[in-house]
């Protein structure tokens, strides 16, 4: 069997164990050789205020490596900040955010939000649909706190699609979904499926309209799960995590959950450089604040 190597603490305290080489690292990535002044375009610099920062040698705007990245104004650390993301990338079950609180001696809203910022940065790019074969289904959750109430309560449907490449398990997305109708199936399948995929779905009649612009759609009863053995195996450890987080997690946010599940999912073979990978994004990322995260939720 073959064993994945993935970045080890200490590694990963190797490589970012200090605040001066969280923010060389930081620098690096946001500037390079590249510089640019963000006020007046100018392509020189000085030192700045701080190690790292940078200062236009014209205008005089002086920028640190944080500022316009998802790292700006953090308040614990910048340190902390890097190994909240990798223990966020990392773990095996999802650092929720009670659980880093406790970690890194912050309030829970402040883990809260951070990890918040971390998933904008895990959203997928929406570039590369899942190809060969591929197979759709999907299951319902019940809404937090409705364990155990009656069956009529609203549940939160989702959709999920995972990826068979050569017979094996590839890549997968899921979306929360308002009903089993085409127009709403078809938000995964237009984002997240090639045109000229091999699906296979359940016998919903939503699917049966999207037969036009997926040719090799087919549609299969899934006799209590018979036919779709590997896909049901993945639905509940996909279920057993949510879960997991969902009792953290307010409805409203379950599809930015769901992106850091997939985000990680896909991501198995390349646990060595994830976490570099994570950091790139956050720092090529606008900056979020804590109304835009609560308020833009979807
Ligand atoms: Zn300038």
């Amino acid at each position: 069997m073959k064993i994945l190597k993935e970045l080890s603490r200490k590694e990963f305290r190797a490589k970012f164990g200090s605040e001066d080489q969280c923010l060389a690292f930081l620098a690096a990535t946001k500037w390079g050789e590249k510089y640019k002044c963000r006020k007046c375009k100018n392509e020189r610099f000085n030192a700045g205020k701080k190690k790292y920062n940078r200062r236009c040698s014209r205008c005089g705007y002086d920028e640190s490596p944080t500022s316009h990245t998802l790292f700006h104004k953090i308040k614990f650390g910048i340190g902390n900040g890097f190994e909240m993301a990798y223990d966020i990338a990392m773990s095996k079950k999802g650092a929720n955010s009670i659980w880093l609180a406790e970690r890194f001696g912050v309030k829970q809203t402040t883990a809260w939000l951070f990890r918040r910022k971390v998933q904008e940065a895990m959203k997928s790019s929406e570039q590369f649909p899942l190809e060969d074969e591929v197979h759709v289904d999907e299951f319902e959750t019940p809404q937090k706190g409705e364990q155990g109430r009656s069956k009529s309560e609203k549940k939160i449907r989702i959709v999920i699609a995972l990826e068979y490449r050569n017979g094996k398990p590839g890549r997968g997305y899921a979306k929360v979904i308002d009903d089993y109708t085409a127009k709403s199936l078809k938000t995964i399948f237009d984002v997240h499926i090639d045109k000229e995929a091999k699906i296979t779905t359940d016998g919903w009649t939503g699917c049966a309209p999207l037969k036009k612009t997926y040719p090799h759609l087919e549609q299969k009863l899934s006799d209590k799960g018979q036919n779709f053995k590997m896909l049901h195996i993945q639905i509940r450890n996909f279920k057993n995590w949510l879960r997991g987080v969902h009792s953290y997690c307010h409805e409203s946010y379950i599809n930015q959950y769901i992106q850091e599940y997939f985000y990680r999912f896909n991501r198995l073979n390349f646990r060595t450089t994830i976490l570099e990978k994570l950091l790139n994004r956050m720092i090529a990322h606008t900056p979020t604040t804590y109304k835009s995260i609560k308020y833009n939720a979807t």
